[in-house]
């Protein structure tokens, strides 16, 4: 796979195409990028072009695009999480491996028990891990990271509808697994809890509202491990 860029603006029919400030600097002071290569760029929704570079200055990466072509590397499984986030040190590696699975969207949770909402900045630095997961994963669409909303709005909320929803949670009697579930669904919501775990109004609101309880095994996993094997599990 040829080095890949992310360009939003990608135009249909092919031209010429400046890379945006961190694409451009990534080009040129890391991957080193020479007049005359070919690259490839995509639009984070679905398309990519082939390129070919044609001037690069300190700060400008330019080249001309080819008309761009629908490249489609997403699962007909579409899984949405809601995460409880763990602390920030741990998140960008939690969002580029989902990223590179497939999870179609991710909304972080604000749970009962959660330590502290995440700042602008944190998810600023989430987008962008997801973008630097789809360069180096060859995806084309990005997974989209919602608004972070309160665990309560999750397990109400009207979008869901037509999903198969699930909440994690270790403490369910009977082994709920998603292996216990119709195979043939392919929309899919689950809820990962925080730290602490979920408090019992959270998991009543769920099981009230269609989520129902899975369990990932006899022992209790981190955050991240928990919504990898649940994306591990789910995803075709
Ligand atoms: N002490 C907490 C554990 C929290 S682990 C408790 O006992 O609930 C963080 C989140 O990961 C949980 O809220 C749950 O959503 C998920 N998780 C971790 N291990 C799990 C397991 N074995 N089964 C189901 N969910 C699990």
């Amino acid at each position: 796979m040829t080095d890949r860029y992310y360009c939003p603006n990608l135009p249909s029919l092919g031209g010429q195409v400046f890379l945006s400030e961190p694409e451009a600097a990534h080009a040129i002071r890391v991957m080193r990028v020479q007049t005359g290569e070919t690259i490839t760029l995509f639009d984070g929704m679905g398309k990519q072009s082939e390129a070919v570079v044609s001037r690069v200055t300190r700060r400008d990466c330019v080249c001309d695009a080819r008309a761009s072509e629908s490249v489609d590397r997403e699962s007909i499984t579409s899984l949405h999480l809601g995460v409880a986030l763990p602390k920030p040190d741990r998140c960008r590696e939690l969002v580029e491996r989902l990223t590179e699975m497939g999870v179609r969207s991710f909304t972080p949770i604000l749970a009962n028990r959660s330590q502290r909402p995440p700042t602008t900045n944190l998810i600023d630095k989430l987008n962008r891990a997801v973008v630097e997961a789809c360069k180096q994963s060859g995806r084309n669409r990005l997974m989209e990271i919602h608004e972070p909303m309160r665990s309560e709005c999750l397990f109400t909320n009207a979008m869901f509808q037509k999903s198969v929803c699930w909440i994690a949670h270790p403490e369910v009697n009977d082994h709920c697994g998603i292996g216990s579930s119709s195979v043939e669904e392919n929309q899919w919501v689950v809820a990962i809890g925080p730290e602490g775990g979920w408090d019992d109004h959270e998991v009543a609101c769920a099981i009230d509202n269609g989520f129902s309880p899975m369990r990932l095994g006899e022992r209790i996993l981190r955050i991240e491990t928990a919504a990898i094997v649940v994306a591990a599990r789910i995803i075709k």
